[in-house]
């Protein structure tokens, strides 16, 4: 499943530091004002500690529970509705603020923005980790950054789900304390709730992306809220996330999947370099999520008994067998983003050029073949352990899948080398079936049959993997036109580089012959200008194609939460549901037509 999201943009780092309002933030900023007087946004938080005391703290907060509860003490208190976004802060900082204050100081991040700093004077540079203050004083940035180093929080200047995710999987922290805006609060925070990780925000004075300000002494009384003795803890999939994480630092790495040659470090051996670079690689980034899904699907057909409070001090408890079986999904996934990089001719990837860039097309080639056949072998060599039925019914899944990337990215390139650039939506949804959902059927599927036979649940997991997989690719293409900080920061990157996608099918679908015309000239230059970006969108519009991909998403987010309703036992049930919140969650409206 090689999405464009772990693909770095080479405007990335420009366009991070001069954000553009995205057109979400457009549709829902009216939701988002900060209430102008200190005293109205303290009376709100004071209400929020009211409201949060009957919350259930066993689960982390849904959006919906979240947004339900903020309207209610809008009404009791006479709010507008523009403040709903600051009042769901204030009540989700309330649900967490105990779990927050368990962890050592030692154990939080802070992160700052950089926006808050003097955009004139500053003399910090920019590093893959965010800016480097260099404590001039020209800003607030010194003051917290000092207070919090002295206390031992990580400190990190920087804006965005991915720098935040990085240091949580890591196992670096176990509680987070954002200060943002609230667009980038609800982009950021949103997943971090949702793994079910202690976290606190505040929210900038304004969302203008430049020399803002914040409440300081709210900042510096969260800064120092002191240790107090273990409350009731949420449950979490942060230690399983973690593990999946873990699985690729060079020790487990090296222990889980023993390599075969011992190249010298400085050494040109010849024989050895195949295995050292796709070991590099291997371990170079990614967000780990399909061994994740392995490794909790193992874990919820036995209970779910790792799904609990991040605490490192309780080791989570998974066989190597099962492990390796899920590091195979990372590696065939590597694999595929090799071959997908060199077919795209993808500049960036986690930060760095292409593997074929750095080493050429016929290597990178050759390292993605050599991580199929490691792949492959990390699963057969278990058959003594797990037993040969178990081992051939993943391997069977896992060929399947092989073999339906590999026809859905065929069908793309077809499509892409066809020339006439007609697609139908139906294509489009079936091409998406066979790119984005046998990955995450066959991660499932293993973490399941680890546990033992599927019997009547196959249906199932076939049902949710398909339909995850095309709401999931729906959204991708959606935030496309978003932009997005998620690395992929391009505006209208999928109409560069001339791919089927759903929304070009439905375009087509409504078109006028001119507008067709128009849509191939654009699709077929090779040099497209921001401009013609520009008419394409307007052309979806016009055709309210983002409003109808957002129907779609609808209706199959509602496909898989009914199938993940009826899933038993209860741990996959939520196993489900967390997938479903995580990967589907899209709940702003399009932009409005002419935008
Ligand atoms: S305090 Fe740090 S972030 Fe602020 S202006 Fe000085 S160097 Fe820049």
């Amino acid at each position: 499943m090689a999405t464009g999201t772990e693909k770095v943009s080479a405007a990335g780092s420009a366009r991070a530091q001069r954000r553009e309002p995205e057109a979400h933030d457009l549709s829902t900023a009216h939701l988002k004002l900060i209430p102008p007087a200190k005293e109205l946004r303290l009376k709100i938080r004071l209400e929020a500690v009211r409201v949060a005391a009957n919350l259930d703290r066993s689960r982390p907060l849904t959006k919906e529970v979240l947004r339900g509860r903020a309207e209610q003490l809008m009404q009791t208190v006479g709010l507008p509705p523009g403040y709903l976004g600051f009042t769901m802060v204030a009540i989700s900082n309330e649900f967490w603020r105990e779990q927050f204050m368990a962890v050592d100081f030692k154990r939080r991040l802070l992160l700052l923005p950089h926006c808050l700093k003097h955009t004139e004077t500053c003399p910090a540079d920019y590093d893959a980790a965010g800016l480097n203050c260099t404590g001039c004083g020209g800003c607030v940035i010194a003051d917290f950054k000092l207070t919090a180093d002295e206390l031992g929080y990580k400190v990190l200047v920087a804006e965005g789900t991915p720098a935040m995710l990085k240091v949580l999987t890591s196992g670096e922290v176990d509680a987070v304390l954002g200060i943002a805006c609230l667009n980038a609060l609800e982009r950021a925070f949103d997943k971090v709730l949702k793994v079910g990780v202690p976290s606190l925000a505040v929210p900038l004075l304004s969302n203008d992306c430049a020399a803002t300000t914040v409440d300081v002494d709210w900042v510096s009384e969260a800064v120092k809220l002191r240790a107090i003795a273990t409350p009731k803890r949420t449950r979490t999939y942060l230690p399983l996330l973690r593990a999946a994480n873990d699985m690729f630092a060079e020790s487990q790495l090296h222990a889980l999947a023993p390599r075969s040659r011992v190249t010298p470090p400085g050494d040109a051996d010849p024989i050895g370099a195949t295995e050292s670079l796709g070991y590099e690689w291997l371990a170079s980034g990614g967000k780990r999520f399909r061994p994740f899904i392995t490794l909790a699907a193992y874990d919820a057909m036995n209970g779910g008994k790792n799904v609990r409070p991040a605490d490192m001090s309780v080791p989570v408890e998974l066989p190597a067998a099962v492990r390796r079986v899920a590091m195979a999904m990372e590696v065939f996934h590597k694999a595929s983003l090799l071959h997908d990089d060199i077919e795209d001719d993808d500049t960036y990837r986690y930060g760095r050029e292409t593997l074929h860039r750095r080493h050429g097309v016929p290597t990178a080639i050759n390292i993605g073949d050599y991580l199929i056949g490691l792949g492959y072998r990390l699963v057969s060599r278990e058959a003594k352990t797990l037993g040969a039925e178990a081992v051939n019914d993943i391997l069977e899944r896992l060929s399947q899948a092989h073999e339906k990337l590999a026809e859905g990215q065929g069908a793309e390139l077809f499509w892409r080398n066809g020339g006439n650039m007609e697609i139908k939506p139906l294509d489009a949804l079936k091409i998406y079936a066979l790119k984005t959902a046998p990955a995450f059927e066959a991660a499932l599927y293993a973490g399941m049959r680890l546990a033992g036979p599927l019997d009547a649940r196959e249906p199932l997991v076939a049902e949710f993997s398909r339909n995850l997989g095309v709401a999931y690719q729906i959204i991708n293409d959606l935030e496309d036109w978003d932009g997005d900080d998620n690395n992929k920061l391009v505006r209208g990157q999928d109409v560069l580089s001339a791919r089927p996608t759903l929304l070009l099918a439905l375009a087509m679908e409504k078109a006028t012959a001119a507008q067709k015309h128009e849509m191939r000239e654009i699709l077929g230059d090779a040099e497209k200008c921001e401009c013609a970006i520009h008419r394409v969108r307007q052309i979806y519009a016009a055709h309210h194609v983002f409003e109808q991909a957002e129907t779609m998403v609808r209706k199959y987010r509602e496909r898989c939460e009914a199938v993940a309703e009826s899933a038993t036992p209860d741990a996959l049930r939520e196993l489900l549901s967390f997938f479903v919140n995580t990967l589907l969650e899209r709940d702003l409206p399009p932009l409005p037509p002419g935008q």
